[in-house]
């Protein structure tokens, strides 16, 4: 057996033909990781091995995003490696953080969703679970954002260009995806394709480690070309376009045939990988659903419902039938929309037009469905509404819910809100399909890897037996809430890891933050439903009190407040939003009379290595979305497990935060989800409420001077302020005095913060994880 030192060398000498000491920075990373990359792929081994022996279950998880970031450190420490490495790294000068950022940060998803596919599949490993991630390997990530003149600038994501050390071509799982064609139907009723346009879906494997002896796959597809296809030249170029990015927009569908492409080519060519292997050990499909489940990641790849129907009828021989009892045990669908009108539909020509016989299929579902609700009485306008082909448009979600045997919101108030209002159809019809799965966020990369020094004082006083159980293991921390030193401690943290991102904000920002003052920070997709816009019209009111209020700027404490936000390139009230808070940050930070006091800060190129840096240092939480908009949100979590307060509405998994911890440990403001119905129900004319409002006419007429901002300004009135700034605006105001007021007796502060760090441990993934495996995938963990 090897040392680690003879691998690196040995590794070293395979990739470069050097001494590991006369490496660069770059090739050193690339040789860890190699070396790290060939021990996951025992574990893997050893991991399949098991699932061959247990015979067990196992979860494919398909997500058109997968938000990974940096996985080095992740998989050092989750491999428990980490400081054998580093010890062996010291003799050469370097240190594993020396090298972390030679790694691109994978940036395969737009945000939350994404990232949300990432955690889980930490935790399923960790957990010892057999289960994998299906996706595509988009060639650019999510843009890399750049301002000039404070203006958002898109530069592709080319993470490719460095070599991808974690991932493995796997020419054996090579398969043939078909699109277009014409229909054939044969006597035995089974249907084929003639002249379809073919190409090789080829998957990349990236090991995902789990903290104990679990390895699972992240399986990427890229997109080959054929050879006997017809126009060869134009055929290449048109199919390497399927994979070339990854729409930059997740809350609605552009450049539509190509997003169909990349759905059903996931989609059609993991599923062939899942039945290859399942008929491999198994010889027959009708025990499917006894080994395998596949959850949907929003209805992105609902195509899987049609596909495996039309495999299981054309190339297996079911009936309809049977097939579609088969598909509707093996398959369960995450919702992450709350309004009824923002949910995923296709134009039913182009659909058929790209699949036809998968068109067929969903029309052949459809009428079952259809036929199926004929004894209930449904009005004509509700039978219109469950459709899964309603006025030439494929509803997906319909089509996942009735295709499925598992509905599941993202928090409980989404849940609700599903059950009770924008789904109330649907729930009242399948009353068992419906359930809640809070999210999570994976503790490992979140807490013990992104806040070491915090981890470790709560380590110290909590038991190592309880790792496992998160919950537990947090929870044992609140025993020390009247301990001076403890609180002292947390202190010492909190100033070091704002220090740590002064530093790092000073490299790539240019400038360096206020160690005294308050950190808020509002890092999340721009949207006007998470009303970034709120933040800044506070900022704007707060910079003119404090040029005009001696008195108020002598009790204020300092403030600084740091953005991070990456606005779609064609949204333009999200890029004009953008320019506001760059805009605002150049006034007020050059501004020698508050220099003391506010400093606002948007920082470049928001990601997951970002929100790492930034979410150990927040003392506020910025969760101001319009009540009933946000899903659930994770970033909220990500804070509370660091010890900032929550400033927030009643909104997502804040609810549930309110409900942990209680009203004394969180700043909850603002209109409740009904007051919000209500509200757009009603007749409400913001002008109204703006003419009323100096505060509100001083900050509009102000950024009217600024010039530059009509979106902005249209947003109000064409729009009438839909996300609802200036009803909620007096309240956020207050909420935000309060915070300020409260923040200058540290030792209570701090008490509120031990107490969102100990209560925490529910909002690990791990727990969200156990959820899904009790209620819906029913797996086993592997035992080695
Ligand atoms: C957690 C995370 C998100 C989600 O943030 P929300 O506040 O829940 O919208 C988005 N982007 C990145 C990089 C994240 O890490």
């Amino acid at each position: 057996m090897l040392t680690i030192q003879d691998q690196l060398q040995e590794t070293a000498t395979q990739l470069f033909s050097k001494e590991f000491g006369q490496l660069s920075k770059n090739e050193m990373y690339i040789t860890v990781a190699t070396l790290t990359q060939n021990l996951a792929a025992k574990e893997i081994e050893n991991t399949s091995v098991l699932t061959k022996k247990q015979d067990a279950k196992q979860l494919y998880y398909f997500s058109m995003e997968f938000l990974m970031g940096r996985l080095l450190i992740n998989n050092l420490q989750n491999m428990n490696i980490f400081d054998e490495i580093d010890e062996v790294l010291e003799p050469y000068g370097v240190s594993i953080k020396d090298i972390e950022f030679e790694e691109g940060d994978a940036g395969l998803g737009n945000g939350g969703l994404g990232r949300l596919a990432a955690c889980f599949m930490d935790s399923i490993a960790s957990l010892n679970y057999p289960g994998h991630g299906i996706t595509l390997r988009y060639r650019h990530g999510f843009f890399k954002q750049t301002f000039v003149d404070n203006k958002q600038v898109e530069l592709p994501d080319l993470w490719l260009n460095n070599r991808n050390v974690w991932e493995n071509k796997i020419s054996d799982d090579a398969t043939t995806v078909s699109f277009y064609g014409n229909l054939h139907k044969a006597e035995d009723g089974s249907y084929s394709l003639t002249d379809t346009v073919d190409v090789l879906a080829m998957p990349y494997d990236m090991p995902i480690v789990g903290a104990s002896h679990t390895a699972n796959r992240l399986r990427m597809y890229d997109v080959l070309p054929l050879e006997n296809q017809k126009n060869f030249d134009t055929y290449e170029k048109d199919i390497m376009d399927i994979v070339s990015c990854l729409y930059p927009d997740d809350s609605t569908t552009k450049g539509k045939e190509l997003r169909l492409k990349q759905q059903y080519l996931f989609v059609s060519a993991g599923l062939q990988n899942i039945l290859k292997e399942h008929l491999a050990t198994h010889q027959t499909l009708d025990n499917l659903a006894d080994h395998v489940v596949m959850q949907i990641n929003d209805t992105h790849p609902t195509l899987l419902i049609p596909e495996l129907m039309c495999v299981l009828i054309d190339q297996h021989g079911y009936n309809f039938k049977d097939a579609f009892a088969l598909t509707s045990k093996c398959i369960a669908y995450t919702n992450h929309t709350i309004l009824a009108e923002a949910l995923e539909t296709w134009d039913a020509k182009m659909l058929q037009n790209l699949l036809p016989r998968v068109y067929q299929m969903i029309e052949d579902i459809n009428n079952m469905f259809l036929e199926s609700l004929k004894p209930y009485n449904y009005t004509k306008e509700q039978v219109e509404k469950m459709a899964i082909i309603a006025k030439k448009k494929v509803h997906m979600a319909n089509l996942a819910i009735v295709g499925s045997f598992s509905v599941n919101g993202v928090a409980a108030l989404h849940t609700k809100i599903l059950v009770e209002k924008e789904m109330k159809i649907w729930a009242d019809h399948y009353p068992t399909k419906f359930n809640n799965k809070t999210n999570g966020i994976t503790q490992r990369r979140w807490f013990h890897y992104a806040n070491p020094d915090l981890s470790s004082l709560v380590k110290s006083h909590s038991d190592d037996r309880l790792m496992e159980k998160p919950i537990e293991w947090f929870k044992a921390f609140e025993q020390q809430l009247d301990n001076e030193k403890v609180l002292q401690q947390l202190m010492d943290i909190k100033a070091t890891n704002k220090t740590k991102l002064s530093s790092y904000i000073q490299k790539h920002e240019g400038i360096s933050i206020n160690q005294d003052a308050i950190l808020d920070i509002q890092i999340k997709r721009l949207h006007a439903y998470k009303r970034q816009l709120l933040n800044v019209f506070h900022i704007i009111y707060l910079y003119q009190r404090l040029l005009n209020d001696e008195t108020f700027k002598e009790n204020f404490h300092p403030q600084t407040f740091i953005f991070g936000a990456k606005a779609a390139p064609s949204y333009v009230l999200a890029k004009n939003t953008i320019q506001l808070i760059r805009t605002m940050a150049d006034i007020i930070n050059a501004d020698e009379r508050v220099a003391d006091k506010l400093q606002v800060i948007m920082v470049t190129n928001y990601n997951v290595s970002y929100a790492e840096k930034l979410i150990p240092a927040a003392d506020i939480s910025e969760q101001i979305s319009t009540a009933g908009f946000e899903a659930s949100g994770t970033g909220n979590m990500k804070f509370m497990m660091n010890g900032a307060l929550t400033l927030g509405t009643m909104d997502g998994a804040n609810v549930e935060i309110h409900e942990l911890v209680g009203d004394d440990n969180i700043e909850i403001f603002g209109l409740l989800k009904d007051d919000v119905f209500a509200i757009h129900a009603s007749d409400y004319k913001v002008k109204d409420d703006i003419k009323d409002d100096e505060t509100i006419t001083f900050i509009l007429d102000y950024i009217k001077e600024l010039k530059d901002f009509q979106p902005i300004l249209d947003y109000f009135e064409k729009e009438n302020d839909y996300y609802l700034v200036v009803k909620d605006f007096k309240a956020y105001v207050k909420a935000q005095e309060h915070l300020n007021a409260l923040y200058k007796d540290q030792q209570a502060w701090t008490k509120k913060a031990l107490i969102n760090i100990a209560r925490s441990g529910y909002f690990s993934s791990d727990r969200t994880i156990e959820d899904y495996v009790n209620d819906i995938w029913k797996l086993e963990k592997l035992v080695d």
